[in-house]
């Protein structure tokens, strides 16, 4: 069995019991970084052992550890917050693990996506998840997709990239749309601000020392 576990986005009392006991009862833990990991894991008194599992090295280890689960050694993967695979590791093993015949599962548990989606006040019937936009080629026309898109759309965004990321939005989506930037989601400084996407970024802008810490940025649908 591998067990995809879910770990906390900033607050330690979003460790469920559940994550903690099967990350005691596996035979290991893939983690995205085995040190941030251990620091969580001797936390809650998990002492099981530790295996490196991150985007440098996911493409080498992927079958290994699948057959070794398939070979009966139950794993369970972990990253450095959230969910695994959410903007991080582990479709790719998930992907060998199911074409392996190896039952996974999914713990619910913490992202950032749905809290920062649910308290935007925008509508979360349908929604978008994007990730983190490509600095790539083709960054341009992406936006311009999402611009057209007829539900509310969620990114994640570094924040040294918030101010680039507001004016490129209200470019392509027009100045009055409506958004909502999640700063610190689940932690002391968590900080929500809603409004036009033009005032968001005049707002960013005025207040650089703002522009700090984990970010979502949830957009409005484009008016039908
Ligand atoms: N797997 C994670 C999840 O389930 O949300 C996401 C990992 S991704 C590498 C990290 C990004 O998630 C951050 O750059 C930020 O956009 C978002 N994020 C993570 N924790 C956050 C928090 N506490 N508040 C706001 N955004 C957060």
């Amino acid at each position: 069995m591998l067990y995809l576990v879910p770990t906390p986005i900033g607050n330690l009392e979003d460790m469920t019991l559940r994550a903690i006991r099967v990350l005691k009862e596996v035979s290991l833990i893939l983690a995205e970084d085995t040190r941030t990991s251990r620091k969580l894991l001797d936390h809650f008194g998990i002492e099981t052992p530790l295996k490196a599992f991150h985007a440098h090295n996911e493409h080498q280890v992927t079958d290994f550890f699948a057959q070794a689960i398939l070979a009966g050694q139950p794993m369970a993967l972990i990253s450095d917050a959230g969910t695994p695979g959410i903007s991080d590791p582990g479709f790719l093993l998930v992907r060998a693990c199911v074409q392996a015949g190896v039952r996974v599962e999914c713990l619910p548990g913490p992202s950032a996506l749905v809290p920062a989606l649910v308290v935007s006040g925008l509508p979360c019937d349908r929604f978008h998840f994007e990730g983190f936009l490509t600095h790539k080629k083709g960054r341009k026309t992406r936006l311009k997709y999402l611009a057209t898109l007829e539900h509310t759309f969620v990114l994640y965004e570094s924040p040294y990239r918030l101010l680039k990321c507001l004016e490129e939005l209200a470019a392509c989506c027009g100045p009055d749309r409506l958004a909502c930037v999640c700063r610190e989601l689940s932690k002391l400084h968590e900080e929500v601000r809603r409004g036009p996407l033009t005032d968001l970024h005049a707002d960013y802008r005025d207040h650089p020392e703002k522009v700090k810490g984990e970010i979502v940025v949830v957009v409005d649908r484009k008016e039908g």
